[in-house]
């Protein structure tokens, strides 16, 4: 059986619940998409729970689910994914976080965060960030300490070195107007005391280094927030994970704007592909990256692509930027209709969660999948949405099920038994 590649586009929160301004439909349903509706007619349609019914997805979490990998087994922390979908070198031993940089005001011995995100916008980050990267723990001199700025307040932390542990809690209050936390251990082994003991210092340390860094001298003269503390959140390993490679025998690569999606795909053995116009916003170019996506099949086996804005328009609850964000992606898919061979393609569309307008937040209802290509059982759906989809021939399946069935168009399973 010849083998047929695959192309697997996630709208990262496409799902939503019904409407009232839209007369009980929701936004993807009531959007324009004549090329999703055409995407459903020829090819078969169904629901699935990224994770399983009810449950509430993070992305992180659902994307593993989704590539074939339990995260009730593989699942160790937010932080890895974004170090490594930053393109820097993770080692299985280190241990990352997420980190914000963040304005602190002293107040009875506390240092307490009056904006974890000192303003959003700092262009002095990768200043800022070098002025850390690299400092000396007196007490711990057998720890390396790597920080690396990303967007906007946003940078990554990674400790290196041995007796480590991703068993401690956040420095992140999460809540402004609350102190600065101390890092705790959660578990009883050494490791994991040392290693909060060791974020504690570098808090500390952090805050003295940026409080007389030259940049937050300009920014006062600006009156602008200063960018005096890191908050670390999300503390983890980078999971052990067989990649595509080994359990398909796929080579994959994975198109994403934003750190998380990528470092996912990363770790899953894809390779990162970077292309202008993937800006993992509202902003995002669908064209080029469709286009690249495309030219990626010719290297490529598996070709990931994520397109990011529908979910940040679900958490504003702005209905009308995620229809707009439908018929940025139904442009995509209108472009596929010339450059992508269904006779040698499987394309597969759907979400990686639902993110409903008026919840402002991820939800554990299902998405819509749709999956066109050579061998598909067409079902009788002519329409891309929540409704259309319920009543398709895949029914409904969990995001675990989705590898199995592409591989199984694609001519990539082998028989189980004799
Ligand atoms: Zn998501
Ligand atoms: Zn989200």
């Amino acid at each position: 059986m010849s083998t047929v590649k695959c192309v697997l586009i996630i709208c990262d929160g496409l799902g939503d619940r019904p409407i009232e301004e839209l007369g009980g439909r929701t936004p993807l349903e009531a959007a324009n998409k004549p090329n999703l509706d055409h995407l459903a007619s020829v090819g078969i349609n169904g629901m699935m729970h990224p994770i399983g019914p009810g449950i509430t997805p993070g992305s992180d979490t659902s994307h593993l689910s989704i590539f074939g990998y339990d995260p009730y087994a593989y699942y160790t922390g937010r932080g890895p994914f974004e170090v490594l979908g930053m393109g820097l070198p993770l080692g299985y031993e280190d241990i990352a976080f997420r980190g914000n940089f963040a304005t602190v005001e002293e107040k009875d011995g506390d240092l307490v965060v009056s904006d974890r995100r000192a303003g959003r916008r700092l262009d002095e980050g990768d200043e800022l960030a070098r002025s850390l990267d690299g400092m000396e723990l007196d007490s711990h001199p057998d720890v390396e300490v790597g920080i690396e700025h990303s967007v906007e307040h946003r940078c990554a932390v990674t400790l290196k070195g041995p007796q480590l542990s991703h068993k401690v809690t956040d420095t992140d209050p999460h809540t402004p107007g609350q102190p600065l936390l101390s890092c705790q251990p959660i578990s009883e082994d050494k490791a994991a005391q040392r290693t909060a003991e060791i974020v504690n210092l570098l808090t500390s340390k952090s805050h003295a280094i940026l409080s007389a860094h030259e940049a937050n001298k300009r920014r006062k003269q600006r009156g602008l927030p200063l960018a005096n503390a890191i908050l670390l959140r999300g503390a983890g390993v980078r999971p052990r994970l067989p990649s595509l490679r080994e359990k398909y025998g796929l080579r994959a690569a994975c198109i994403a704007g934003a750190a998380l999606y990528a470092g996912v795909a990363v770790s899953v053995g894809m390779d990162l592909l970077r292309v202008k116009g993937s800006t993992g916003t509202v902003e995002v170019d669908t064209l080029a990256v469709g286009r690249a996506a495309v030219e990626a099949l010719a290297d490529y086996d598996f070709v990931f692509v994520h397109i990011k804005g529908a979910d940040n328009a679900g958490h504003d609850g702005d209905w009308e930027m995620k229809m707009r964000m439908v018929k940025k992606i139904d442009g995509m898919i209108g472009a596929f209709r010339d450059s992508l061979d269904l006779e040698s393609t499987c394309l597969a569309v759907t979400a990686d969660h639902s993110t409903p307008c008026e919840v402002g937040e991820h939800t554990g209802d299902p998405v819509p999948i749709v999956i066109a290509g050579p061998g598909v059982r067409t079902d009788d759906i002519e329409e891309f949405g929540e409704r259309s989809c319920v009543k398709g021939g895949l029914s409904v399946i969990r995001g675990l099920d989705l590898m199995p069935l592409l591989m199984n168009l694609s001519g990539r399973t082998e028989k189980f038994g004799s």
